[in-house]
């Protein structure tokens, strides 16, 4: 448990901030998924807000929908479209419509596999649950569905459901291996450092296809941290822990704001200077 002394947003989820600094409160994670539901879901045609439909080089090229609305707001992330307040280029697409820009943007490319990325996909559970159907149905080969854990966690049913397909491959990032640092890097409370674990637990008993992956480089992750992170997922599931899928933290310029708001001395970060990355 975070000991930490917290004050607590509240609504107005004007409130919930876009970058976390050292002097930030910290809110809670499911209340700011509540809030970007109401802006990027709507229930009447199970539609979600996207920005734009692309094929990135990742898993060796795939058709990407870049969402919109995110539960978490991690100081390394290169998302331009997290924050569910931005309002240009951004329209609602219903589960049909999504499927069919990713199935063109793939064919226009070669590519078979897709995903939905920029955010977190499993905030608009009906689109989801209407979308990976169409997916399972169609020529595409695989579907990668990137999740923070946050409402995997919460809601084991929802998991059984994607756990069903056979084509969904489920990838749970993980931020942090303690409650101090789960809240130092991506903004919420501390204790939401449980819910990804709670999520992998759900995903094990659901038989789900899945890993898990974690954002230890060693810039924002200290050793001990990397081995409490290790340890707690061995205590889940030694072969997870085995596969564990270490993530380093790249130079594009979304990230290298958000790591020099919420550092107490942002002075290189990026000490190697690597050169800025297009984004994915
Ligand atoms: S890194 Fe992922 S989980 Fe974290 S704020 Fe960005 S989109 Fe959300």
């Amino acid at each position: 448990m975070c000991t930490e002394k917290q004050e607590v947003h509240t609504m107005p989820a004007e409130a919930f901030p876009s970058l976390v600094t050292p002097t930030t409160p910290p809110f809670d994670q499911l209340e700011l998924a509540r809030e970007a539901r109401r802006h990027v879901c709507r229930e009447s045609d199970a539609a979600r807000k996207y920005t734009s439909f692309y094929v990135a080089g990742v898993y060796g090229g795939i058709a990407t929908a870049y969402a919109l609305g995110c539960s978490l707001r991690c100081i390394f992330c290169w998302s331009d479209s997290r924050d569910h307040q931005i309002g240009k280029r951004v329209s609602f697409y219903s589960p049909s419509e999504v499927f069919e820009e990713l199935w063109e943007t793939a064919r226009k490319k070669g590519v078979r596999k897709a995903r939905i990325s920029g955010a977190e996909p499993t905030l608009c559970k009906e689109h989801m649950l209407q979308l990976l159907p169409l997916v399972e149905e169609s020529d595409f080969e695989s579907f990668m569905l990137e999740t923070n854990g946050t409402i995997f966690g919460t809601d084991p049913s929802y998991v059984q459901e994607v756990a069903k397909y056979d084509k969904v491959h489920i990838r749970v990032g993980l931020k942090a291996g303690s409650p101090a640092g789960y809240q130092r890097r991506t903004g919420a409370l501390g204790t939401g450092y449980e819910l990804p674990f709670q999520a992998i637990k759900h995903l094990l008993e659901a038989r789900a296809s899945f890993h898990v992956a974690a954002m230890t480089d060693s810039r924002l992750m200290s050793a001990k941290e990397r081995t409490q992170l290790i340890e707690r997922l061995t205590e889940l599931s030694p072969l997870l822990a085995r596969n564990l899928e270490e993530e380093t933290c790249d130079r594009y310029p979304s990230t290298q704001r958000r790591l020099e708001a919420a550092s107490a001395d942002p002075i290189d970060f990026f000490v190697r200077r690597k050169p800025l990355k297009p984004l994915p």
